[in-house]
């Protein structure tokens, strides 16, 4: 038995096997083999793998987000057969007498290099493919786990690190828990864990050359230790741990159905926090009395286009009737910083997180927002849609942003397409926007304020660096002073103000919250409940 220590982003233990997931961009060794067929051998059977992975994705998919957007993995499909692709694969095995993996590799990058080059739109954007098929094939042929876990059980993810791209791809309900070397408290894939409610631990000490899928672990969410190999009493404890958690919870479910009012009749709204459509099991199973937060750029991420108009108004569609009239609060596209799309082409920068993201991309490629928008304004027939903009600090900005989204009701109704007016509000979550908080309070509908962010600006601490995890504290003086400001303002000008960030969890502080008048909280759907206890029982 081996144990090892990090750090814990999210409570709760899990027992069962690892799946130690490497990155598609590892150098793939070249090696000399004496007996090339059994190299063409092993390659047939990675591509029949690899179909059969496919199509149980494309399966997968179509149940989920329907067939347009599942058609990608019969792209896939099809690549894979593509007769000059694996001609190419053969002739470099037995060309040069080397290893499978190295040959699937090669032919990756031409294949994905060639159509790079190419001056269609369409074709340019199948390189990405190309890498993605090349990469599942060397995984198949590895024994290496990629994004989509194709297990047969609920596996512990280990991973040097995991973007939200990776994280957001993963099949959830195949996830008993998330184990990283790296990462920090406050990123997103950190914030992705505890939406999906389960143990989570970052900075854990391991040699993932020495940790091999399959092999049993018991990760600990409330001390942050992880054992490879466990002997028998620590798996004994660890399963007395996970029905301990489960009684909990029963006790916790029978708050359903029950108001968020405080013991002298204060109410507080509670809703869910979402990063796409799979999560509404959580939401519904954890009664939120809304969506506060639909982070919409993660139908933006882990693709290789960006999505079309339709595709966004059935997400927003599905949501919206699904939570059946109660407030469903969609944020524009807050991409960039750790939150990339290759295919956006957004470009290096020194310092991404004040750089080129949120709205400032969709201020500058209006064309890119007013596709969001008109797919929002259209879903908002089906249900209590409101819109909210990330990354707010100026009024000009809240001006720019009234004028396109103006335009794009005109064209709407100029067409003749149905589309319902809403809610606008914005996301505070620079310091520029409190202290301007009054004024902009006059121009929109509500706030919700971004605390993760907002600390990060307001401390001047990049929420991605593990380094500065322990100067990050989002208790700050300066930080809750912020909250009370913009709430203030909020409430001088007639309008509600809540809170998204992950701060709006924290239950230490759900009491000053309430006092503070902050009218709602908007948290991962496991923390509805738990917060409906305290506030239930607060005087
Ligand atoms: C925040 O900044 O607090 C927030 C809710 O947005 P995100 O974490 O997605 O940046
Ligand atoms: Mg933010």
């Amino acid at each position: 038995m081996e144990c090892v220590k990090g750090k814990s982003v999210f409570k709760g233990v899990a027992l069962g096997k690892i799946a130690v997931l490497k990155k598609n961009d590892d150098v793939v060794k070249r090696t000399k083999i004496d007996n090339p067929e059994k190299e063409i051998q092993r390659v047939a059977q990675a591509r029949e793998q690899s179909g059969e992975q496919l199509g149980k994705l494309y399966d997968k998919a179509v149940k989920e987000v329907g067939e347009a957007s599942a058609a990608i993995f019969e792209v896939h499909q099809m690549l894979l057969e593509d007769d000059d692709f694996n001609e190419s694969i053969e002739e470099i095995i037995r060309n040069q007498n080397v290893n499978a993996e190295y040959a699937v590799a090669v032919t990756g990058d031409n294949f994905s290099e060639m159509f790079a080059s190419m001056d269609d739109e369409y074709m340019k954007a199948r390189a990405a493919d190309i890498k993605d098929i090349s990469g599942r094939m060397i995984r198949n042929l590895t024994g290496e786990s990629g994004t989509d876990l194709m297990f047969d059980e609920p596996v512990i993810i280990v991973a040097d690190d995991l973007s939200p791209s990776e994280t957001v791809q993963m099949d959830k309900e195949k996830i008993l828990a998330f184990v990283t070397v790296h990462g920090s408290t406050n990123s997103h894939t950190a914030i992705l864990a505890r939406m999906m409610n389960i143990p989570a631990v970052i900075g854990a000490d391991i040699d993932l050359n020495e940790w091999k899928t399959g092999m049993e672990a018991v990760v600990d969410g409330f001390t942050g230790e992880i054992y490879l190999n466990p002997e028998e009493s620590v798996r004994l404890e660890a399963r007395k741990k996970i029905e301990e958690e489960k009684e909990k919870r029963t006790l916790l479910l029978s708050l359903k159905g029950k108001e968020n009012v405080t013991l002298s009749g204060k109410k507080i709204n509670l809703y869910a926090n979402i990063g796409s459509v799979g999560d509404m099991g959580y939401v519904l199973e954890n009664d939120a009395g809304g969506i506060g937060l639909f982070r919409s750029e993660f139908l933006y991420i882990g693709k290789n286009e960006l999505p079309t108009e339709e595709e966004q108004y059935q997400a927003y569609k599905h949501v919206a009737q699904t939570m059946a009239g109660k407030k469903v609060i969609i944020r524009t596209l807050d991409i960039g910083a750790d939150k990339q799309a290759d295919y956006l082409n957004l470009g290096k920068e020194d310092n991404p997180a004040l750089g080129y993201r949120a709205i400032r991309i969709c201020l500058m490629q209006p064309e890119i927002f007013k596709t969001q928008l008109r797919a929002l304004y259209r879903a908002a027939v089906h249900g209590n849609i409101s819109i909210m903009y990330p990354m707010i600090t100026s009024i000009e900005e809240v001006m720019k942003i009234k004028e396109i989204s103006k335009e794009v009701k005109a064209e709407l109704k100029e067409a003749n397409v149905p589309y319902k007016d809403v809610e606008e509000g914005i996301m505070i979550e620079t310091p520029a926007a409190v202290m301007i908080s009054d004024e902009l309070a006059e121009l929109v509908d509500f706030f919700s304020i971004g605390t993760n962010d907002l600390t990060q600006y307001t401390l001047a601490i990049d929420r991605q660096n593990e380094k500065l995890d322990p100067f990050y504290n989002p208790h700050h003086k300066a930080v809750l002073k912020m909250i009370q400001m913009v709430v203030d303002n909020a409430h001088k000008a007639g309008k509600w103000a809540g809170i998204c960030g992950e701060l709006g969890a924290d239950i230490t502080l759900t009491e000053k919250f309430v006092k503070m008048g902050v009218d709602e909280l908007s948290v991962a759907p496991s923390m509805i409940l738990k917060l409906r206890k305290i506030v239930r029982e607060m005087e």
